[in-house]
């Protein structure tokens, strides 16, 4: 009867466990949802604060999707953006966070990183989407992200306005060309481009 309750107990645990997990995580990318993303932004903020510790977020989407879908249709487009995701986690460091912001946007939290830092990543992970190979799809070609990067503290010092600058960065970005990396001014003023 013992070794009965002490399964129960345990298969409990792992379900509630999976159940937790799936709760945070995007069923299609596998990467982290929206409102996990909000959480531990603030976590991570409050920490950076704290600890007087910089810390960098990457708004990121993905250039002409729309027109992905209409040439490829929906379902090559959501292995797509499944691709996309991973290159995303394995671009990053363990600690880093990957989510899913909206339909095709990514935010990646780069957490004790300054902007400088940032910046480099960012314009690593740009990279490393267009060199995916998409050919077993049925998609010759390349597909490309813009990234827009705003620094705490030095674009903003909370969530709100990381977020905006970050978005008026990656705005710039698409404004420009499109599969570029666009920085918050020092101000937080989107606009200068990132020279590798
Ligand atoms: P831009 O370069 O300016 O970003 O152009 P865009 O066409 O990518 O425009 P936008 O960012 O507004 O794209 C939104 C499109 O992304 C609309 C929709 O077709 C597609 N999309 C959003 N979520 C999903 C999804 O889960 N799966 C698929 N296949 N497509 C999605
Ligand atoms: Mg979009
Ligand atoms: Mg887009």
């Amino acid at each position: 009867l013992m070794s009965d309750l002490a399964s129960v107990a345990i298969q409990n645990a792992l379900l509630y466990r999976r159940t937790q997990e799936e709760a945070i995580t995007d069923g299609l990318t596998e990467v982290f949802v929206h409102r996990h993303f909000q959480e531990r932004l603030s976590d991570e903020l409050r920490r950076a604060r704290e600890q007087g510790i910089p810390l960098t977020l990457l708004m990121a989407d993905i250039d002409n999707f729309k027109g992905f879908n209409d040439t490829y249709g929906h379902l090559t487009g959501d292995a797509v953006l499944k691709r996309i995701a991973r290159a995303l986690r394995d671009g990053v460091r363990g600690t880093d966070l990957v989510a899913r912001y909206g339909g095709e946007e990514f935010a990646v939290l780069l957490v004790e990183t300054p902007s400088e830092a940032g910046l480099a990543v960012a314009e690593r992970l740009r990279a490393s989407v267009e060199a995916l190979v998409l050919a077993d799809l049925g998609i010759p070609g390349t597909v490309t992200i813009s990234v827009g990067e705003a620094g705490f503290p030095g674009q903003a010092t909370d969530e709100r306005g990381l977020i905006e600058k970050a978005d008026e960065a990656l705005y710039a970005a698409k404004r420009e060309g499109k599969n570029r990396v666009v920085a918050s001014g020092p101000g937080g003023e989107a606009g200068t481009a990132f020279q590798v």
